[in-house]
């Protein structure tokens, strides 16, 4: 049974060259840093986002909590967006495993500014913890995109202060592509960066962690405190070189099949969507419909093969990725259409 799956672009398959590709790789063992397709991966990542090194991890959340770990020490505070995934969605890990505490940013507009940073540096004071790194993110979890101006704003006002930044960019690659910019001069506005592999990129497992050499080296070591050392890595490594060459080209397509969406959404008239916000592959929206179930919409789509995450408030996202093109987002329109009907 194949479904069309909305959810998310973690749910994308790897396609069949990514499983030719890892057939056919030439492996090591990582750990002893011998294994060719990954360093050859964590090369082509470091140069993409103009870095000296990179370092091949399992998940997003942990390149996120390795770089916490390694910008910081033991009791420093760190400067993070309240809707940040690192705050959100990291099971609180920056507290567990690197013993820090959360200086949170809460603007309407959901991004740090400049004056946030200069607010939020601690002073020297006897009470005070030391602020050890500002956590920036790009594209947001609600799916828009920070400008390079204001990523340059709070880039510089960290480095007044030298504090390290730190990018949680799991999906950096879709910011620049909308915004126009190689990813490049995004990245140069913070020390490090980890995006994901495993997204719109289509690979099964992995992110990459990027930074200077001496800060890989201490990563790599922090990798190996959390169980993330892997062995012939270069199976997935394969894949991931597929996302960088191939599949990070392919994420306009993305964008633009969300815009599609988005316009085709909005001609139900019960349904409330900005157009303003659909800038990557995502689509936010609510149904504001009298006697509207969610959970009743859900399963009559799961019953068509179409899997969403119901939500009690009526609030959706409808994810884009490389299996839900032009031909799926049609077949789930005329789904709703029946189901509205
Ligand atoms: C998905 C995501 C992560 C974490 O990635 P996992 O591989 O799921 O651990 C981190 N930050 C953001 C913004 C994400 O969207």
């Amino acid at each position: 049974m194949t479904f069309i799956d909305l959810r998310s672009d973690t749910v994308t398959q790897p396609t069949l060259e990514m499983r030719k590709a890892m057939a056919n790789s030439i492996v090591g063992d990582d750990v002893y840093e011998d294994d060719p397709t990954v360093n050859e991966l964590e090369k082509m990542a470091a140069d993409m986002v103009g870095k000296e090194a990179a370092l091949f991890v399992p998940s997003g959340t942990m390149g996120n909590q390795i770089a916490i770990m390694t910008h910081t020490k033991f009791g420093d505070e760190i400067i993070v967006n309240a809707k940040s995934h690192i705050v959100k969605y990291e099971v609180g890990a920056a507290a567990r495993l690197s013993g820090v505490s959360y200086s949170i940013v809460d603007n309407p507009d959901c991004r740090i500014h400049g004056n946030n940073v200069h607010e939020k540096v601690r002073g020297v004071d006897i009470h005070y913890p030391e602020t050890g790194l500002l956590c920036l993110e790009n594209a947001l979890t609600d799916g828009t995109v920070v400008s390079l101006e204001l990523m340059k704003e709070a880039y510089e006002a960290a480095k007044e202060h030298n504090i390290p930044v730190h990018t949680d960019g799991a999906r950096i690659f879709n910011a620049a592509v909308s915004l126009g910019v190689d990813v490049k001069e995004l990245t140069q506005y913070t020390d490090s960066v980890m995006f994901c592999l495993s997204k719109g990129l289509c690979s099964p497992v992995g992110s990459l962690l990027c930074g200077s050499k001496d800060f890989i080296n201490k990563a790599r070591k922090n990798r190996k405190i959390l169980g993330g050392g892997m062995r012939q890595a270069g199976v997935l490594a394969a894949c991931g070189l597929i996302s960088l060459n191939t599949m990070a080209k392919r994420l306009k397509e993305d964008h633009d099949n969300a815009k599609y969406f988005a316009a085709e959404l909005v001609k139900f008239p019960f349904i409330k969507l900005d157009m303003e916000t659909v800038q990557i592959n995502m689509v936010f929206f609510k149904i504001e419909k009298d006697g509207f179930d969610s959970s009743d919409f859900a399963e009559y789509l799961l019953n068509n093969n179409i899997k969403i995450s119901a939500n009690p408030s009526n609030e959706f996202r409808f994810v884009t990725n490389n299996d839900v093109k032009r031909e799926q987002i049609d077949i789930v329109l005329n789904t709703m259409n029946k189901y509205f009907s």
